[in-house]
């Protein structure tokens, strides 16, 4: 059956008080309550990003230990955003979806979308990027994905959670102008455009106030300005009162204990209705949009879609991400791809290239099915003929003196034909709760990798992580550097399919790495990560914003990854227009494979605003495009831009604004790499 508002409302009068807040609050570790004699169940939730958490008991964070809980192992946030591909995002958030389905559950915990401020912050790798235009541009497609299978999308978390030290009471310090234009604008898309059924609150403060409680996040932003009328459901653990948190704009509580009667909207919310101190109807606003979510996901209906999980065609999805996902940094002397034609022998080195990571991380751990580790992706491909040599270079075991491992790689590697080293962090560093200290790899890596490239200057780099890491002390050493995220159930044959020249590259970084942590601005500031308070003072000079706009010199830009190929850029053509209330720039350009293999280039939009009465970053991206591309073929480029992708907010006025003036379009393959450049006029302000 199919419920319209009537019948919604009909219900809700058969409902005692007890009964709604039993919708209102977790009654299980991820689930709420049910009321089974008017037939409305629980809401059932499971993280996460990277595919579907295993089954935990119901109120104990304990494995039920079953076989039916392994998952497709999807690839990170961290390593979908570095495919700059749309249609992969909806096909990633598709298959998540799908799985969520399959596994019966009616909304999952993802995309992680705050901001990448820091290189440092442990949960990175479940969110996407420093820049809120590529956040926007796969959110969507990704939302849209889950949605499309009778499941709800949680975007998460709501807002400004940029950081895990402290992060249950870090009060976030920012400006209204940065947090607009950069650490909103994700969750903005979310709602607007890809209709996020549900939201999570975060588990910091914003100004003082628990995001989970906050009148001006929750009812002014998110619900007045925005109009958002899906849930808004906390973080586990995130409502510290009752009064604050029942009145503001969240829906439902969640929490990690097991006392779910004493839930803050529980018993506690029941008692505070019948003192006065809570009006009801605020309880049935909150079920009302419940009831509708359940409505829209097809919960009391008997076409509800169903899912299906561990299918070969998800596997084969999380492939196709993989594949993209991978970043050739620097490829000299075409060391890459590596001839197996030729090799006799190839000697793998490090922990990573035979360790598997999807069972890591915090709430983004999954159970995989499996997880082809680069080593096997390496034997998948070579079928033998080419004899794999692996040592394991390091290990990250505690305390573990690494200097006989050492001592053996660089002694095989004197002597090898061809060495590819696979290393970087795994989810002791990528996690939920801990920042890492430094750019540094662990287990003394650096010493490692500059050792290896003194024995062996051919030495292939392959550096996993859902951050940005430090290479410095190496990296002119190194002529082939190749950089991947946790890239799911297929990632190490990716990873084998990229290095030997089956795939071509075509990922590019969606966040800066710097050459020194002193270089990244909330670290020069000295304000990462704030235990108390987290002031964010570079404002909107987040990422490439700050380095392009203060000319430091990245490790690499923003935006930067090579191809096995090159493109040719030229034509750019810009035709603006203004009528009444906006501006519609179209912009047309050609891009050419002029190498000799077929390949993808990312295509970036930047704009620079020239005549401008405030401060503005020097350059923000504002549209991009991925484009297939055979050796010689030339393809044009078209994009288009509107009076949203020029303006600022403007504090004082308290709205978006766009300034006559001259702006300057730039067409890059990477932020620092410009291809094209125009500049246009706008006339009027908007
Ligand atoms: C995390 C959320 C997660 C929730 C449920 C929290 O600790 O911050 O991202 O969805 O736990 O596991």
């Amino acid at each position: 059956m199919i419920m319209n508002i009537e019948k919604i409302d009909e219900l809700m009068q058969n409902m005692t008080l007890e009964e709604k807040v039993s919708l209102i609050h977790g009654n299980g570790l991820f689930k709420t309550g049910e009321i089974e004699r008017l037939g409305i169940p629980a809401l059932i939730m499971s993280d996460g990003p990277m595919g579907v958490r295993k089954e935990y008991l119901n109120d104990k964070w304990e494995d039920v230990g079953y076989s039916d809980d392994y998952v497709t192992y999807l690839p990170s946030n961290s390593a979908l955003a570095a495919t700059w591909n749309k249609e992969l995002a909806y096909n990633s958030g598709y298959i998540l979806g799908n799985e969520a389905r399959g596994r019966g559950k009616d909304v999952i915990l993802a995309p992680g979308i705050n901001i990448m401020r820091s290189p440092l912050c442990g949960r990175n790798f479940e969110y996407m990027s420093e820049d809120p235009c590529l956040i926007k541009e796969m959110a969507v497609p990704f939302i849209k994905g889950v949605q499309e299978n009778d499941v709800a999308a949680c975007v998460k978390h709501f807002a400004v959670n940029n950081q895990e030290t402290e992060r249950m009471e870090v009060s976030v310090e920012i400006d209204e102008r940065p947090l607009r234009e950069i650490y909103l604008p994700g969750f903005e898309a979310a709602v607007k455009d890809a209709d996020s059924y549900t939201i999570m609150s975060a588990y910091n403060k914003l100004r003082g106030e628990y995001c989970s409680h906050s009148d001006y996040l929750l009812r002014e932003i998110l619900h007045e300005q925005w109009g958002y009328n899906g849930v808004v459901i906390s973080d586990w653990g995130a409502v510290h009162d009752t009064v604050e948190a029942s009145t503001s704009r969240l829906d439902i509580e969640m929490n990690v204990t097991s006392n779910f009667n004493e839930y803050l909207m529980a018993n506690p919310l029941i008692g505070a209705v019948r003192e006065g101190k809570v009006e009801e109807s605020v309880i049935d606003e909150k079920v009302k949009r419940i009831l509708i979510l359940m409505n829209k996901l097809n919960m009391f209906s008997e076409t509800r879609k169903k899912g299906e999980y561990n299918t070969v065609d998800n596997r084969q999805g999380a492939l196709e991400v993989a594949r993209e996902s991978i970043v050739l940094l620097k490829n000299e002397d075409f060391v890459l791809p590596l001839n197996e034609n030729k090799l006799k022998t190839i000697l793998v080195i490090g922990e990573n290239a035979n360790r598997v990571h999807a069972n890591g991380g915090g709430s983004a751990e999954i159970k995989a099915l499996y997880e082809i580790t680069p080593l096997m992706g390496l034997k998948m491909k070579l079928g033998g003929n080419t004899q794999v040599k692996y040592i394991k270079g390091y290990s990250s075991e505690k305390d573990a003196d690494n200097s006989a491992l050492f001592e053996e790689a660089i002694k095989e590697a004197q002597q090898a034909e061809a060495v590819v080293f696979f290393g970087g962090l795994n989810h002791d560093q990528d996690t939920e709760g801990l920042d890492r200290d430094d750019l540094k790899l662990p287990y003394n890596q650096d010493e490692l990798i500059s050792k290896l490239l003194v024995v062996n200057r051919n030495t292939v780099i392959s550096i996993l992580s859902g951050s940005p890491v430090g290479m410095t002390s190496w990296i002119d050493n190194a002529k082939a550097v190749v950089h991947s995220s946790y890239a799911g159930v297929e990632g190490g044959l990716a990873l084998a399919e990229i290095i030997l020249g089956y795939v071509n590259p075509s990922g590019k970084l969606p966040v800066t790495f710097p050459m020194l942590l002193e270089d990244c601005p909330a670290h020069k500031l000295g304000e990462f990560a704030g235990k108390v308070t987290a002031r964010h003072d570079e404002g909107l000079f987040v990422g490439y914003r700050y380095f392009d706009s203060y000319n430091v010199e990245p490790l690499f830009p923003f935006g930067h990854g090579l191809s096995y190929t090159e493109f040719a850029y030229d034509n750019l053509q810009i035709d603006c227009k203004e009528n009444e209330n906006n501006i519609s720039i179209k912009v047309n350009f050609n891009i050419k494979n002029i190498g000799q293999c077929p390949g993808a280039e990312v295509a970036q939009l930047y704009v620079q605003d020239i005549e401008t009465s405030v401060v503005r970053p020097n350059k923000e991206l504002k549209s991009f495009q991925k484009v297939y591309l055979l050796p010689g073929e030339v393809k044009q480029v078209s994009l288009e831009l509107n009076k949203e992708s020029l303006a600022f907010y403007n504090d004082k006025e308290k709205q978006w604004k766009v300034e006559s003036g001259e702006f300057n379009l730039i067409v890059g393959s990477s932020s620092r790499d410009k291809r094209l450049e125009k500049k246009f006029l706008v006339e009027g302000t908007y």
